[in-house]
């Protein structure tokens, strides 16, 4: 597990030093949880934000985008239960002054028992070799049954106090079990309470005529209260989507693992709305769909898993998540929720207008169902950055640490490298880039030897270098480098756009989808 940490500690030093993600205020020393892009890093996060929103808008006859405000009307969040129910439940420690999830200490303590277990399958499966049996061994030793009964009997304790929204039984679990705060060792926790985790803030230019106001949670609201707009606008028929990018903001209580939880982060959300009835069909469809856009990358597709719900909100009928292999395990990168006719039925109550749909086909008015598929991007950008990240042995003492990124989303597409800074040559890596630069974000580099170019240029995940020589000035040739291989190939200028648009356009990965 420490090397995992180091691992990733390694990552986020990497992101920072090659221009990807920077602490918010830094030189003010930081602010918790909030991140700013970098040079790098923003490009990385525009094509994957491109790759999402040209599958869902361009591959799809049915779907239509729009970007709404961040301030809504207060109202909107009453309807929707986040004003009630978007909490999480706090504890502090009194020693450490440190604030928890309760239901993370809980979580953190069951995932101990797992761990107990899996040691002594581990051990077991050592000392047995190529006849080890693991599910008879689950079933039948003893030390794993106790552990397992011992883990069901809190789980089951847990998830009743969290249905039941039974705050002091969340204390006394914690208390039976003994957890005490990482950083102090101690058990002396205060009271477990409720936090909601929208930030708020006011509207209105005086004290007396100003409205509280939120900071959206989730994007997704600006579609549901946009949807008579966009159906009606948009002629748009069941079954159709709306799809959103944009920030979202929550006061999350304890903000750990880098870019993985923030309080100001981004969202890309698709609300498909489909006939009563008909929701499940749409689910099954989102689930798979959504798995494929994410294979596509060639990340590796046993880095990925589903983790269906087995406690489902009380307005959904079905979810799931879509889990991604970080440094510190499989993780939640997106939820794919059947959120049935909930969110559409109560703006109709709240606000009193109707929103309702007329099918010609069925000669009726409903309220549509709602199948959403939700994803960070800034979720996505871990994984990618973290699954890409290598510290490659070449060999001899030789190392170079390369981000392989899928080409299509890469920052940089192509690095032009003169190989000396005279002779005409830097002219006429310039006359190159100006030919690419209209298709490829192209750089020219020329400084320093050639050999700590390519590393740095591997480093931010560039996928060709082009290097001009001597050569190139009499027959109009360079080599190609690919970043994964480090082989060379020597092209004629005048492929150079065929030959990489191949290789680099988001087309290419967008037809996989198809
Ligand atoms: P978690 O259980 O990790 O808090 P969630 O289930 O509350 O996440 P959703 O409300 O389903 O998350 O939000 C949809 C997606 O938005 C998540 O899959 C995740 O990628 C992203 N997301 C949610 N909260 C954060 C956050 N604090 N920082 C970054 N991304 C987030």
């Amino acid at each position: 597990m420490a090397k995992q940490e180091d691992v990733f500690k390694t990552i986020i030093a990497h992101a920072k030093e090659y221009g990807f993600v920077f602490q918010s205020s830094e030189i003010y020393d930081g602010l918790s949880a909030v991140y700013d892009y970098g040079q790098n890093g923003v490009e990385l996060k525009n094509n994957i934000k491109r790759y999402w929103w040209e599958s869902m808008t361009m591959l799809h006859d049915n779907i239509v985008g729009i970007d709404s405000a961040i301030f809504m009307h207060p109202t909107i969040w009453k309807a929707s239960g986040h004003v009630d129910a978007f909490n999480d439940p706090l504890i502090d420690n009194r020693d450490s002054k440190k604030r928890y999830r309760a239901d993370v200490l809980i979580e953190d303590e069951i995932a101990k028992f797992d761990e107990k277990i899996n040691k002594e399958v581990a051990k077991a499966a050592k000392r047995f070799g190529e006849s080890f049996d693991e599910t008879m061994f689950r079933q039948t030793n003893p030390r794993v049954l106790e552990h397992q009964k011992k883990r069901d009997e809190l789980h089951t304790r847990f998830a009743e106090a969290m249905n039941a929204n039974d705050l002091n039984e969340l204390k006394q679990i914690i208390l039976d079990y003994e957890i005490v705060d990482p950083i102090s060792g101690t058990r002396n926790w205060t009271d477990v309470r409720q936090f909601n985790l929208m930030f708020k803030t006011e509207m209105g230019s005086t004290a007396d005529g100003a409205m509280d106001v939120y900071l959206r949670p989730e994007t997704a609201q600006g579609i549901f209260v946009n949807y008579l707009n966009v159906q009606k606008t948009g002629r748009m028929k069941i079954p159709f989507g709306i799809a959103q990018i944009g920030k979202a903001f929550r006061n999350e209580i304890v903000a750990r693992q880098f870019i993985f939880r923030m309080r100001e982060f981004e969202q890309m959300e698709m609300q498909f709305f489909v006939r009563p009835g008909e929701e499940m069909t749409y689910f099954e469809y989102w689930r798979n769909w959504r798995m494929k856009w994410h294979k596509a990358l060639g990340l590796g597709d046993h880095k990925y898993r589903f983790h269906d719900h087995e406690k489902l909100a009380h307005y959904a009928n079905a979810a799931t998540d879509i889990e991604f292999e970080m440094p510190f395990g499989f993780k939640e990168v997106e939820g794919i929720h059947s959120r049935t006719d909930f969110d559409l039925s109560q703006h109709e109550k709240f606000s009193g207008k109707k929103i309702q749909y007329f099918d010609p086909e069925l000669n009726k008015n409903y309220t549509p169902y709602v199948i959403e598929t939700s994803i960070g991007v800034d979720r996505m950008f871990l994984s990618v950055f973290c699954s890409c990240y290598e510290d490659q042995d070449l060999g001899n003492g030789d190392r170079r640490v390369v981000l392989h990124f899928p080409p299509a989303i890469a920052p940089v597409k192509c690095a032009v490298l003169p190989l000396v800074k005279k002779d005409g040559l830097p002219d006429k890596a310039r006359e190159i880039q100006h030919r690419l630069r209209f298709d490829f974000t192209c750089q020219v580099d020329e400084k320093d030897s050639i050999g700590k170019r390519y590393r740095r240029q591997d480093a931010i995940g560039t996928p060709f270098c082009i290097t001009v020589d001597h050569q190139t000035l009499e027959d109009n040739t360079v080599t190609l480098r690919h970043r994964d291989s480090m082989e060379q190939e020597r092209v004629s200028v005048d492929d150079l756009e065929k030959i990489l648009s191949e290789k680099v356009s988001l087309n290419g990965l967008l037809k996989k989808l198809l």
